[in-house]
């Protein structure tokens, strides 16, 4: 079987959070933006496939385009493992993080999912996941600033079945009210995006304990800084994670090292794609590592995380990000229903895009390679 054409098609949807949009990790989501990317073979089956995502889209699409797609045009598809080795080793100058390995990362999924429809079983079968129909979701909210608002936001995940809710919320008081509006039994979590230095962490860390959180996701400024948030575990007494930004098996096996988080969090659409996060998966547990992947998007990065997390050993969460699209290529396949998302059932993947929806919310033209 060979490649024979890959596509990327850049979809933007709007969407309503519950209340006014707050600047996120630095951004301002106007939509909530995918790149599916479409793997041909002349076998005549095709695979789907995310590349991360939301604003940095156009580059992750270029580097596609001019770099990472030309570079599997004509090799065997079910050739997963060797590929995945021999195009990283390709592409290593141009960074081992950023939009030529978020590029990669969605080819590889489509791999995956042709290999999926050419065995004629869902993904999370593929991966040895057969046990579960259904996975744990934790609502992931998008910044509300306002504690009223924040309260009001985690009442309603709570009513609609989540036991488990990620803010993304700097404020002591915004953490609080999240505790307010979810009630005691909840599991609230706070997702900081890398603000802090070592010390500053601390502080934050303590000043959040009469929230309980379940834990604090990347407090430290950089990301890399293993040390640094090696500290803020040990000293502090609030569960740590991290992981959405690292580059790959070697940046986790030097954050396991160094002990720096409970809870790793490899992005299947950022860290090299299925391939690296089985190989990350092994890695965790061998260092008895917590693992709950980032899935902070709506393509098939989405399907892919639910595959995954319904292969784990453990029974893990899936994250669910809280916008309520105007429509999706993928219907309500990634929708939570009593906190719980359905595995999709079909071969690969398990849904494939409407195309009429891709094609209406499609910005810019396809790319198309060769
Ligand atoms: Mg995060």
């Amino acid at each position: 079987m060979k490649i024979i054409a890959i596509h990327a098609h850049h979809v933007c949807i709007p969407y309503d959070m519950g209340a006014p949009r707050q600047e996120f990790a630095g951004l301002k989501f106007a939509t909530m933006d995918h790149l599916l990317i479409q793997v041909e073979t002349d076998a005549g089956i095709t695979g789907w496939g995310e590349g991360f995502g939301h604003t940095i889209i156009p580059a992750t699409k270029a580097a596609l385009e001019c770099y990472v797609a030309p570079w599997f045009i004509g090799k065997d598809p079910t050739d997963i493992a060797a590929l995945h080795r021999e195009a990283a080793q390709h592409f290593h100058l141009f960074g081992g993080n950023g939009p030529v390995v978020y590029a990669h990362s969605g080819v590889d999924i489509a791999l995956w999912d042709i290999a999926g429809k050419r065995a004629g079983l869902p993904l999370s079968q593929l991966l040895g996941g057969a046990r579960r129909t259904e996975v744990r979701a934790y609502a992931s909210l998008l910044r509300y600033g306002a504690p009223e608002t924040v309260a009001r936001i985690c009442a309603e995940r709570t009513a609609a079945g989540f036991k488990h809710i990620k803010l993304h919320e700097h404020s002591v008081a915004a953490v609080m009210a999240a505790r307010d509006g979810a009630g005691p039994d909840i599991a609230i979590i706070n997702d900081v995006n890398c603000p802090w230095t070592v010390a500053e962490a601390l502080e934050m860390e303590r000043a959040y304990r009469p929230a309980c959180l379940f834990w604090l996701e990347e407090p430290v400024f950089p990301p890399e800084d293993h040390r640094g948030l090696a500290r803020v575990r040990r000293e502090g007494q609030t569960r740590i994670s991290a992981g959405e930004n690292a580059g790959g098996l070697h940046d986790f096996a030097d954050s396991f090292e160094k002990g720096a988080v409970d809870i790793a969090q490899p992005s299947v659409t950022k860290i090299g794609g299925i391939t690296e996060m089985r190989k990350i998966i092994a890695l965790a547990e061998a260092h008895s590592v917590e693992l709950i992947p980032h899935c902070a998007y709506f393509g098939p990065g989405n399907l892919a995380s639910i595959h995954i997390v319904a292969s784990l050993p453990t029974d893990t969460l899936l994250e669910n990000l809280y916008a309520n699209l105007e429509a999706s290529p993928f219907g309500d396949a990634m929708t939570a229903t009593g906190g719980k998302v359905s595995v999709p059932q079909g071969p690969g993947l398990g849904v494939e895009p409407d195309m009429r929806i891709v094609e209406k919310y499609r910005q810019g033209a396809v790319v198309s390679i060769p």
